[in-house]
């Protein structure tokens, strides 16, 4: 389901074009893949006494598991360290030193990787994969680092005994000092993102980007600023911005501070900082404070915000509406999109009442998060420089922030049919002058892009999925353990993948893109067909698993 690597890259190589018009320097081309470590295929065995054949005797278990995209089995003994039984697994999935390694089991929670590990059948095969470590740890500067200092240390003998340092270290040292540049750019670039295609990319999406040891959340956070601030200099290209109003725009192969850029751009491209007259480096204060003030979860995170921004700001730009609203209008929605999700702690509105939350507390029960969401995108516009309203009039102001309200907090599902039945009424008459109209219709644009993952391609929407089932199931998780009520659709005994979205897409998701497709005709293919085609593939998955089941039991 992956798309073409090739076509990936390609597109990835040319997202920053520098000021005069060339390419960013992209001519150096190292892939991850090329340190992986390769292994001979076959049976894996490992016991703690050395290598053992199957059937000598010693107590073995087997462990079936997909890695790559290859179905394995591996054997090893009861008395096995830990640390051996890790080094099977990172050699089966050609893993180098410094990558993480994560199994699954068959519902998606996360096994750990130690001698206890329960054996599976075939049919019940755990997933291992493998998630990138950062190229600074690579490795080979510690190497190198080495190299050098054995290299100074020569050199200093050698001057004690000869006077002078010779033209063979100073050669050496020089061969040094060029690879040491050559990493760091090697490292430099690799957020500009020439590295994204290897196979790790994929496993990247299904979990949140592993914390760097060395680097305190704060750490990070100046990084992606700094890359942000810098790649912002550099202009995005023409291609890009015009990917980037249409809804199979991959998400998957940015990162953060790439994102960040992005969102600058849809502020640009819509004229909001003429229109408000908003300073770009305010502008880029706010879209940092926002990544900063949504957490690492697995769903309602930083991606999931862009997600949904560039939905809304492609659905602006696939209906017209700029010709249909006023630009204010539109700020409200695209920075209602942006902030709709601020702070998610990951527990939805009926945990937080069940669980009597601070939330649920401050909020009366009354759309606990969605309030809360809201009152943080209000903090970080208190900020004065982080204030893109900072310019508006008083009476543009209270339109923004009374429009950003009502707009955040109708992205409570809890209040989807009273919205959707709105629409509904309106839908015949619909006039875009009409005040009430376009309050509702605001509001119905920013649900939609809410939950438009299945409206995106295939390969791009389905990690989300899995995304999204890990957050559930963290929360009935927590339900069990706390003994509170258990949410039915978060439940992993009960919960599967393609029955989840079925139902989904059925009663939630059509009755909503209809009726939005009957206002903007254009959408049908841009949205509906593809979540029509979306409902096909999870009733197949769903029908296939059925049969499966049905011959097990048989
Ligand atoms: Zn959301």
């Amino acid at each position: 389901m992956a798309p073409p690597a090739g076509r990936a890259v390609q597109r990835r190589l040319r997202l920053l074009q520098d000021a005069a018009g060339g390419w960013a320097s992209c001519q150096l081309q190292v892939a991850p893949s090329q340190m992986k470590v390769s292994v001979s295929r076959g049976p894996i065995f490992l016991s703690g006494a050395g290598h053992v054949p199957p059937g000598s005797g010693m107590t073995t278990k087997i462990i079936h598991f997909m890695v790559n995209g290859r179905l394995e089995q591996a054997e090893f003994g009861a008395d096995c360290s830990a640390a051996d039984v890790k080094d099977l697994f990172r050699a089966a999935a050609e893993a180098g030193p410094h990558h993480i390694l994560k199994m699954y089991n068959p519902n998606g929670s996360m096994l750990n990787i130690s001698p206890q590990l329960e054996a599976n059948s075939e049919d019940s095969y755990y997933r291992l994969e493998v998630v990138a470590s950062d190229l600074k740890s690579v490795g080979m500067p510690t190497e190198l680092n080495n190299m050098e200092s054995r290299l100074n240390h020569l050199e200093s003998k050698v001057i004690e005994d000869v006077g002078k340092t010779p033209d063979i270290i100073c050669e050496l040292k020089s061969q040094v000092e060029s690879f040491k540049r050559k990493l760091e750019s090697v490292e430099h670039l690799s957020w500009m993102g020439l590295f994204k295609e290897d196979g790790d990319q994929q496993l990247s999406k299904l979990s949140p980007k592993p914390k760097t040891a060395q680097l305190s959340v704060q750490e990070e956070r100046q990084q992606v600023r700094r890359k942000f601030l810098n790649m912002s200099s550099l202009q995005v290209t023409e291609e890009v911005r015009e990917h980037l109003k249409t809804p199979i725009f991959d998400n998957w192969q940015w990162e953060e501070a790439e994102m960040l850029v992005l969102l600058q751009v849809m502020f640009t491209d819509l004229d909001f900082l003429t229109a408000f007259h908003i300073k770009v480096d305010v502008l880029q204060n706010f879209l940092f404070e926002v990544y900063c003030h949504y957490n690492s979860i697995p769903f309602h995170n930083f991606r999931h915000c862009f997600c949904v921004t560039q939905m809304m700001y492609g659905l602006i730009w696939l209906t017209d509406l700029r010709s249909k609203l006023s630009r204010i209008d539109l700020l409200i929605m695209l920075t209602s999109a942006l902030c709709h999700d601020l702070d998610h702690p990951g527990y939805n509105n009926v945990y937080q009442i069940n669980a009597q939350t601070d939330l649920a507390l401050r909020y009366n029960d009354i759309s606990p998060l969605e309030n809360h969401h809201c009152a943080v995108a209000f903090g970080i516009l208190s900020k004065p420089e982080c204030n893109i309203l900072k310019n508006v009039t008083c009476e543009q102001y209270k339109h923004i922030r009374g429009g950003m309200i009502k707009c955040i907090l109708a992205t409570d599902m809890a209040r989807h049919n009273e919205i959707l039945n709105k629409f509904k009424i309106m839908q015949p008459v619909f006039d875009f002058t009409n005040k009430d109209h376009k309050e509702v219709l605001m509001k119905i644009m920013v649900k939609v892009s809410d939950i438009s993952n299945e409206a995106r391609p295939m390969a791009v929407a389905e990690p989300w999925l899995d995304c999204l089932l890990q957050e559930f199931f963290n929360q009935s998780d927590t339900e069990k353990l706390k003994g509170l009520p258990v949410t039915p659709f978060m439940d992993r005994d009960k919960v599967s993948k393609p029955s989840s979205q079925t139902n989904f897409i059925r009663f939630v998701l059509l009755p909503l893109f209809t009726e939005l497709t009957k206002l903007f005709p254009c959408l049908e293919q841009h949205i509906l067909e593809p979540v029509r085609r979306a409902l096909e593939y999870y009733s197949d998955m769903e029908r296939a698993s059925k049969e499966e089941q049905g011959t097990t039991k048989a």
